[in-house]
């Protein structure tokens, strides 16, 4: 608290108690310059619930000791633990790959949490969903929608042909072929067809197609214009 704050504590403390009050102008310096030194770091106010003034009032009403700093300054540690102590670190919602940026906002909340100015956010499993979440967070989530960041899945487009090509295709809004079982190579739904490796008319096995046999379109093309009849039907 400032100079001033810290006056005008003096001046609340002395009209509960009268003892603390200092009529000789040295010892009222002195006494403002000490109390001035040790709270300096201590708000007057914040505005979740922390008061300098009450926690003055607090120890004049229950103790039969005159006040001392410490009154005031051992409660607001107190207080600081406490949040501290409820405070889970939200996820950033910064660029998880600068480190830097990262570091200073989990940092930044923190001590905004300690100093008062900001509510301590509590773990997301034991409040309400994703109320809470950070709208900035909020919107780098739906920008990437999965776990695989845009960036890599294009980079590993090559390496899961099939799997590129569906999305490919969702992505164009074509019908999901995936999306059904093959009548051609029974390929479940999810899984890509499938087609015959073998050599001289032997059947040895089956590989993955890069491409879904082309039944497979038609079927989930013709499986998505009944839909709306399903959907209006239910
Ligand atoms: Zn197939």
């Amino acid at each position: 608290m400032h100079r001033r704050e810290t006056a005008a504590l003096l001046a609340y403390v002395g009209r509960l108690d009268p003892r603390t009050i200092r009529t000789d102008q040295g010892e009222a310096r002195d006494q403002l310059a000490q109390w001035h030194d040790l709270l300096d770091d201590v708000p007057m106010a914040t505005p979740h619930g922390w008061d300098a003034c009450v926690a003055a009032r607090q120890h004049i009403r229950t103790s039969p000791y005159q006040i001392l700093p410490a009154d005031v300054a051992r409660p607001w540690e107190r207080y600081r633990r406490d949040r501290l102590a409820r405070h889970s670190d939200p996820t950033p919602s910064v660029d998880p790959d600068d480190q830097a940026a990262w570091t200073a906002e989990l940092a930044g909340t923190r001590r905004a949490v300690a100093a008062g100015t900001a509510q301590p956010v509590q773990a997301r499993a034991i409040t309400s969903g994703r109320e809470g979440i950070d709208p900035k967070l909020e919107a780098r989530l739906r920008e990437i929608g999965s776990c695989i960041p845009p960036a890599v899945r294009i980079a590993l487009a090559p390496y899961r042909p099939a799997r590129a090509a569906r999305e490919a295709a969702v992505a164009q809004g074509m019908p999901d072929a995936l999306s059904v079982r093959c009548e051609w190579c029974m390929a479940q739904p999810g899984k890509p067809c499938r087609r015959r490796i073998g050599v001289d008319d032997g059947v040895r096995g089956t590989a993955p197609r890069d491409t879904p046999h082309p039944g497979r379109f038609d079927l989930a093309t013709s499986q998505r214009l009944q839909q709306p009849e399903q959907s209006a039907m239910a």
